[in-house]
């Protein structure tokens, strides 16, 4: 059953980091405030969580400080609730040997919303290439996408799958991929995510890595429509407040005219549709 919310001013930015991410330097109340300036009416923070991530590569801390992280949006839905509704998510790096240890993670705490990301393949960051530099293009993105199928396979607590092509952030080149290279297991994922009520997100962070597209690409999207896939979050991977909802109305206008006619928020880990 969809649970409609009427509410025509919705705004929405389910993909943001606060500085619980060791990437991101910006306070969570920073992140509310600018968020409300926007008039963002729903905003999910969805800091970092990734196990076995390739650490050398970033020399961060990434240990994640759940019990303060719960607290402080409970403070600041406590304090600015009246005009805003904020969520607690997380964005967690998945791998298909850390199906197990994440479950454990996403059962133990209360989350509203879950982002399952590819950030490592062959248990190597994409931040750093050494993965590209060890294969073909084509031999790249198809590893790359045959190990997030695995991954979502085992990973039953995803809300969404977090920037379904990523690895164009990292590696341009790659976009000149034709889909019928890998439009056949991409099938199989969103085949996947849409059996089991799961979804992906639109995530407008790409354009701030010089890509002219969100991830995933228009055309991937499309291929998600066609498939009756419904279930889509709307994200700019803001790390600081000044991409809050970054290109959130001319993304709305695009998937309108893709023929969409929901975005969800996640409350809970239950989607809630609402029209647009
Ligand atoms: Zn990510
Ligand atoms: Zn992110």
């Amino acid at each position: 059953m969809k649970r409609i919310d009427k509410n025509a001013l919705l705004k929405t930015d389910f993909h943001t980091h606060s500085n619980f991410s060791p990437d991101s330097k910006a306070s969570m109340e920073t992140m509310v405030v600018e968020a409300i300036n926007r008039k963002i009416t729903d905003l999910a923070f969805t800091d970092h969580v990734d196990l076995d991530a390739d650490l050398e590569v970033h020399g961060l801390d990434w240990d994640f400080d759940r019990s303060n992280y719960e607290k402080s949006i409970n403070e600041l839905n406590g304090t600015y609730g009246e005009k805003i509704r904020i969520y607690q998510g997380i964005e967690i790096g998945i791998q298909p040997h850390l199906a197990k240890a994440n479950t454990a993670i996403i059962q133990e705490s209360a989350f509203d919303f879950v982002i399952g990301s590819v950030h490592s393949v062959e248990r190597r960051d994409l931040y750093h290439r050494k993965f590209f530099d060890s294969h073909s293009d084509k031999e790249a993105v198809r590893i790359y996408f045959e190990e997030m199928y695995e991954s979502v396979k085992s990973f039953d607590a995803l809300s969404v799958l977090g920037h379904l092509d990523l690895y164009k952030r990292y590696k341009p080149e790659l976009g000149k991929i034709k889909l019928n290279e890998y439009q056949e297991i991409v099938e199989e994922i969103f085949k996947h995510l849409i059996q089991n009520g799961k979804g992906i997100e639109i995530n407008s962070g790409g354009h701030r890595y010089g890509l002219d597209q969100n991830n995933p690409s228009d055309q991937l999207l499309k291929l998600y429509k066609e498939m009756n896939g419904e279930v889509i979050t709307l994200g700019s991977d803001a790390h600081g407040p000044e991409f809050l909802a970054y290109k959130y109305e001319e993304n709305i206008e695009k998937i309108k005219a893709m023929g969409f006619k929901y975005i969800c928020t996640f409350n809970k880990m239950k989607p809630i549709f609402h029209k647009i």
